[in-house]
């Protein structure tokens, strides 16, 4: 958790994510760049830890939250050797049951409502302000991560993509799509599948900045630093009246309704293809989004 932890490519014991303090700002790393930062279970409570440790520490003022290697964030684990669907973990987002040991919704549920919907609703509260920094992929899952922090600084080579329609999936887990853009940008996002590039996301409102990937992380330390200036309490009550706000305008609301449609699809694709995720193979889908992912690289 340390900051300049060696990075053992492929070695299962190295931490997945990483802690660093730069003055007032501490930047929270995930670190698979062999996997593009899939994220596991593992991550994901290592994810709670730092940001834990980071809301803890009296010195700290902002977080930024990166992607270790040439992608933020490829999705979440769904073909890695590394993938720990069916190992327990303490429960931190929600109380319920323990998924492992349960069968079909009954473990789903449990599950999800945890680690994916809970979690980012958790993170989305952190009181300190929470500064996204993307570069390269920013996939499914990975989006999750991106819009539970306040707002996202990319870098001109970012895209950023929801293909699970593909699976018969409404979108991820945490439904923020028709809030973060418009709800027409949200269905052609859905609908295609497509990439959309950092600067459309700029267009729609859901990306701060876009700016050359040399000059990222420069950027995003400077805002975080500015923002550092603040007063800690005026800017933990500042985010809370906008997420108030966000609220009021449906987010939470839209986010359960849809979450239940979520499972639905999930539940029909158990039934129909004996898959959850449709029989979309995890190597498949794995090896499409290194094909999609490997197609961008070197476009910096
Ligand atoms: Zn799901």
């Amino acid at each position: 958790m340390d900051a300049g932890t060696p990075n053992k490519e492929g070695t299962p014991n190295k931490e997945v994510v990483t802690y660093e303090v730069r003055g007032s700002v501490a930047k929270v790393t995930l670190n698979r760049p062999e996997y593009r930062n899939a994220q596991n279970s593992k991550m994901t409570y290592a994810l709670d830890a730092a940001f834990t440790r980071a809301v803890n520490d009296d010195d700290i003022k902002v977080i930024v939250l990166a992607g270790a290697g040439d992608h933020f964030c490829a999705g979440h684990d769904i073909g890695t050797p590394e993938r720990d669907i069916h190992e327990s973990f303490e429960r931190k987002a929600v109380i319920w049951w323990d998924h492992v040991g349960k069968a079909g919704v009954d473990a789903r549920f449990a599950r999800e409502s945890e680690v994916y919907l809970g979690m980012c609703r958790r993170w989305r509260e952190i009181p300190k302000p929470m500064i996204a920094m993307v570069q390269g992929a920013c996939i499914a899952g990975g989006l999750m991560l991106a819009w539970c922090c306040d707002f996202i600084v990319a870098s001109d080579d970012a895209f950023f993509a929801d293909p699970v329609v593909r699976m018969g999936i409404p979108g991820v887990e945490y439904f923020a799509h028709p809030w973060v853009m418009n709800p027409r940008a949200a269905k052609e996002f859905l609908y295609t599948g497509s990439r959309f590039s950092a600067q459309r996301m700029y267009e729609l409102g859901m990306v701060n900045h876009v700016v050359p990937r040399a000059e990222l992380e420069a950027t995003v330390f400077a805002l975080a630093d500015r923002i550092a200036e603040m007063p800690r309490l005026g800017l933990a009550l500042a985010k809370k009246a906008v997420n108030q706000a966000e609220d009021l305008m449906g987010q939470r609301a839209g986010m359960d309704s849809v979450f239940g449609l979520h499972h639905a699809a999930h539940a029909h694709n158990a039934e129909v293809a004996g898959d959850s995720l449709a029989g979309l193979d995890a190597r498949a889908m794995a090896a499409a989004g290194k094909k999609a992912a490997e197609a961008t690289e070197g476009t910096a």
